[in-house]
Formats: structure tokens, C-alpha cells, sequence
């Protein structure tokens, strides 16, 4: 779910189905949008040589794109052993609940409400399918529910919708904060310099390769639209709508519902913390 689909300076470049690194492989779901770039990113994950492999948000409910997500692996020779949501909407979720019919997989994820099986998902916990090591990372903000993926031997992480292969994310209001997002944003510029993390596997777009300049970037980005939102209100802008038209006059209208979001979010965080 995106605020900005590209910002000035960002690669335009296209997302193709394929190989991203040695142990993560994308397939495209056909549900291009202005909210969701190319479409959404699902996400095959195995460590090499094993037959097992682990799912990252299976996507829209789409027989189609779920049964080629199953047949990549199949070719791989790998069987999908467990399936996992970096958060509930619909895009990455809804066909979650098929995806496990059709693979007999159970469905791990934050909130108990999308969890298919016994077993939930939660920070700290480590996943070792296969052989495979993914460690989970809270990283609330887009929607309280986000988690992003540390995958220690590629050097990478899967961060859902938190940090885009293109553009910025929503702070979904009011499920989403910005504290809570700024904070998620710190905590991966800390897997980039602490913990070798140098790639993005996002949710939408393409991979990114400077994973420590794209966390530097969103939170430069926040802080700008924060100061012109503050900007806005000081010059008399009052409601979420006219704050819209004034800091996003530079995002296409088809946004703007969605900038609506991260407006009410930031306009909650200045309140907060009484900067207006
Ligand atoms: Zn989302």
C-alpha cells in the first residue's frame, strides 16, 4: 500500500517473477495498482538443497497466481512446508487461507486472527524450516501487525509493506502510527549496520540493494513530510483534507486518499507530542 508510487531520484525499474538471492525467489501477483506498484511480491523462501520451502504472503485470493506459486517451488523440487503474512491486508493475505488448503501448510502470522494452525508468530521468534533461518522482526507502523523477515546467510530482509521497492509507504491511521513506524525504521537501519543486512525483499516493487540508503531515505522522507505538515497547519491548513492538498500537491490525486492516512497519522504524532 503505497503513499508515493516514485519519488524523484528512485530506480523506475520493473519487477519480473524470479531469483532475487540464493535463497529467496519472487512471484508476481497479477493485482497491479496505483496502491500496490506491479502487484504484490509473494515470496518463496528455502535454503538450498532443501525440499522445504516457507511462503511469505501468498497475496490476493487468485487460483492462478497461488498454484504457480506452488508449481516455482515444485520445480525447485521443494514442497511448501509453512506459510507466513508480514501483515493482514488483503493484498498480501486474502488468499492466505486457500494457499494452506492447497498446500496443507499452516498460516503464522501477528495477528491470531490470520493464523491457520497452532502456533502464532511473534518477535524474537526464530523459523528454521529446512534448515532455512528467518528471524522475526517487529516492525509496526504501516499497520500494527507488521513484521519484516531477517534472513541472516542472504544478507537480507522482507520487510512486507514497510519499506517499498519504490515509493513510501501508508502509515495507516489508525491502525498504523508514526512513532511506531519511525521506531520499525530504526530498527532495520540497525540490521543494516549491525547485522549485515544489505539487501530489501519488499513487498511491492523491486529489490533493493542498498538496504542501509532505502532505511536512510524513508526516514528522511518522514521527517520532511512531517516539517510540511507542520508547515501546513501553522499556515492555517486545518483538516486532513486541506493538509492533503497542500504537502502532497506533488503525489498523484489517486494517492491521495491513502496520503489522507499518513496525514491523520502525522497530525496524532505533532499532537502527541505537542508540536502543534
Ligand atoms: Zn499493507
Amino acid at each position: 500500500m503505497t503513499e508515493a508510487a516514485a519519488l524523484p531520484g528512485q530506480p523506475r525499474g520493473g519487477v519480473v517473477s524470479g531469483r532475487a538471492t540464493a535463497r529467496a525467489y519472487c512471484v508476481l501477483a497479477p493485482n497491479p495498482s496505483a496502491m500496490t506498484l506491479d502487484g504484490t511480491n509473494t515470496w518463496i523462501v528455502a535454503e538450498p538443497d532443501s525440499g522445504l520451502a516457507v511462503v511469505i504472503d501468498p497475496g490476493p485470493l487468485d487460483e492462478g497466481h497461488l498454484r504457480a506459486v506452488i508449481d516455482t517451488a515444485e520445480r525447485a523440487g521443494q514442497r511448501v512446508a509453512l506459510t507466513l503474512l508480514t501483515h493482514g491486508h488483503p493484498d498480501h493475505a486474502d488468499g492466505a487461507a486457500r494457499f494452506a488448503e492447497l498446500t496443507g501448510s499452516s498460516v503464522r502470522a501477528l495477528d491470531p486472527a490470520l493464523r491457520l494452525g497452532d502456533e502464532g508468530l511473534e518477535a524474537g521468534d526464530v523459523i528454521t524450516t529446512g534448515g532455512l533461518e528467518l528471524r522475526v522482526v517487529p516492525t509496526p507502523g504501516h499497520t500494527a501487525d507488521s513484521l519484516s523477515f531477517h534472513l541472516p546467510a542472504d544478507g537480507a530482509v522482507l520487510t512486507g509493506d514497510t519499506i517499498l521497492g519504490r515509493g513510501t509507504t501508508v502509515v495507516a491511521h489508525p491502525d498504523g502510527r508514526l512513532g511506531d513506524y519511525l521506531d520499525s525504521l530504526r530498527r532495520l537501519r540497525s540490521l543494516t549496520v549491525d547485522d549485515g543486512v544489505s539487501t530489501v525483499l519488499p513487498g511491492h516493487g523491486p529489490v533493493l540493494n542498498d538496504a542501509q540508503g532505502a532505511v536512510e531515505f524513508y526516514l528522511a522522507h518522514r521527517a520532511h513530510r512531517l516539517a510540511q505538515v507542520e508547515t501546513a497547519v501553522e499556515a492555517g491548513h486545518r483538516t486532513p483534507a486541506e493538509v492533503v492538498a497542500s504537502v502532497y500537491a506533488d503525489v498523484d490525486r489517486s494517492l491521495w486518499p491513502a496520503a489522507e492516512l499518513s496525514v491523520r497519522a502525522q497530525l496524532d504524532y505533532l499532537d502527541e507530542h505537542g508540536l502543534i
